[in-house]
C-alpha cells in the first residue's frame, strides 16, 4: 500500500479482489475506506504503536507481521485488554542478498527489519505460549526492485525449513507471506521478471504444502510504470561545462533520485527538437540534492515545454512532501481518452491550515 495510497487506486484494486499490506494505522484506515476486506489485510512495520495495534485488532485484520519480541508482548497485552485474539506471523529475515540498492534491501542481517532467522524458532515457541495471540503464518520481505527472482528461491528454501520445524513442533502455519519486491523497467537495461517467473521460482519449494495460502505483497510492480510525473521547463542555463534544465518538478515531488540515486527516464510530452544535448533536469528546491535526472541525453528543450518523468506511479506521490512551501500537484487517472482528477492540487492555504496564527 505504501507505494501508492490514493483512494481511487485502492478502490480499483479492491474491486479486483486485492488485499493490502499496510505499515500504519493511517494506511489501515485508507484500506478499509476503499473497501478492502479486513480478512485480506496484513500489517507489517517495526514500530506499530499501541493505538495502531488496538485499531487493527478491532478491525479484525488477517494478521500482524510481528518484527520484534517486545512488539509481540505489546500485541499480546493489548489483545488481552480488549478480549481479542491477535493472529500473528513473524517477519523473518532469511539473510539472502536481493542485489538491490542498499536502502531498499531489507532481508539481510544488520537490517532494522524483521527477526533474525536464527532466532525465529525460539520466538515462535515463546509466542505459542502466549494467551492472546494465535500463530497463523510466516513472513519475509527481502527487498525492493528485485530484478532477479532467484533471491526469492533462496528465501523460500530457508522459510520452508522453518515451517517444517515449526509444524514438527505442533505450530500450524496457514499463511506463507513472501513479501513484495518485484522490480520494474526503469532503465533500458533493466530486464524485470514477471509475476509468473516468481511463481515458477517459488512453487517447486512450496508446492508440497497442502491447504496453505501464499500471500504476495507487490507494490511497485502494480503501480510503478503506470504513472508519469508531468512538469514544465522554466529556464535553461549552463554552468561551466554543464547544462541545466530547470523545471517546476523538484525532489519534493519525486524524492527517489535524491534518496536512492534512482534513475527515471525523462521524455518530452510532445516531440519537438531533434537536436540533443547532455543535461541535468533540476527543480527549484534549495538543495544540491534536488535533481530529477543527471547527465542525460535529452532533446534541446524550449521554455514552456512539458516533460514527463516515467515510472513515477510507485513511491512518487506517496513520498511527496511540501518542503519550500511547495504545494503538491494534482493526480489524474487516465484510461484511453478518459481523464479523471483523483486528487486535487494543494493550495498554499492547505499547507497553512493547521498552523496556529
Ligand atoms: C515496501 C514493502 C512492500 C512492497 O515493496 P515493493 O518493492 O513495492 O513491491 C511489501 N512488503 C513490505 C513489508 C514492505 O515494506
Amino acid at each position: 500500500m505504501k507505494a501508492n495510497s490514493n483512494s481511487a487506486i485502492l478502490k480499483l484494486l479492491a474491486k479486483l479482489g486485492a488485499g493490502a499490506d499496510i505499515v500504519s494505522g493511517g494506511e489501515l484506515y485508507r484500506a478499509l475506506k476503499a473497501g478492502i476486506k479486513p480478512q485480506k489485510i496484513v500489517y507489517s512495520g517495526v514500530g506499530k504503536t499501541s493505538r495502531e495495534i488496538e485499531f487493527a485488532l478491532k478491525s479484525n485484520i488477517l494478521m500482524f507481521n510481528v518484527e520484534s519480541f517486545e512488539e509481540l508482548e505489546q500485541i499480546n497485552k493489548i489483545a488481552g485488554k480488549i478480549k481479542k485474539k491477535a493472529r500473528i506471523s513473524f517477519r523473518v529475515n532469511p539473510n539472502v542478498d536481493a542485489h538491490t540498492h542498499k536502502y531498499i534491501t531489507t532481508g539481510k542481517e544488520g537490517n532494522k527489519f524483521g527477526i533474525r532467522y536464527e532466532d525465529a524458532f525460539d520466538i515462535y515457541i515463546k509466542a505459542s505460549k502466549m494467551k492472546n495471540v494465535e500463530i497463523v503464518g510466516v513472513d519475509s520481505h527481502i527487498g525492493s526492485q528485485i530484478l532477479d527472482v532467484s533471491a526469492f528461491k533462496l528465501a523460500a528454501e530457508k522459510m520452508s525449513k522453518l515451517i517444517d520445524k515449526l509444524e514438527a513442533n505442533g505450530i500450524k502455519i496457514k499463511y506463507i507471506d513472501i513479501g513484495g519486491g518485484l522490480g520494474i523497467k526503469y532503465t533500458a537495461a533493466d530486464k524485470p521478471q514477471k509475476p509468473v517467473d516468481l511463481r515458477k521460482t517459488i512453487m517447486p519449494v512450496y508446492s508440497k504444502y497442502k491447504g496453505k495460502t501464499i500471500i504476495v505483497e507487490p507494490g511497485r510492480a502494480i503501480v510503478g510504470d503506470t504513472g508519469i510525473l508531468v512538469g514544465e521547463v522554466l529556464y535553461r542555463k549552463t554552468s561551466g561545462t554543464k547544462n541545466f534544465i530547470i523545471t517546476n518538478l523538484a525532489m519534493n515531488d519525486l524524492i527517489r533520485p535524491a534518496l536512492y540515486e534512482s534513475y527515471h527516464n525523462v521524455i518530452p510530452v510532445k516531440k519537438s527538437s531533434t537536436k540533443q544535448q547532455i543535461a541535468d533536469v533540476v527543480g527549484p528546491v534549495c538543495e544540491s540534492g534536488d535533481f530529477i535526472a543527471k547527465d542525460r541525453k535529452l532533446p534541446v528543450f524550449e521554455q514552456g515545454d512539458f516533460i514527463a518523468v516515467e515510472c513515477a506511479g510507485a513511491y512518487g506521490r506517496a513520498m511527496a512532501f511540501q518542503y519550500n512551501s511547495r504545494p503538491r500537484g494534482a493526480e489524474v487517472l487516465v484510461k484511453g481518452s478518459k481523464v479523471k482528477v483523483i486528487r486535487k492540487a494543494e493550495t498554499i492555504e492547505d499547507l497553512m491550515s493547521k498552523e496556529v496564527k
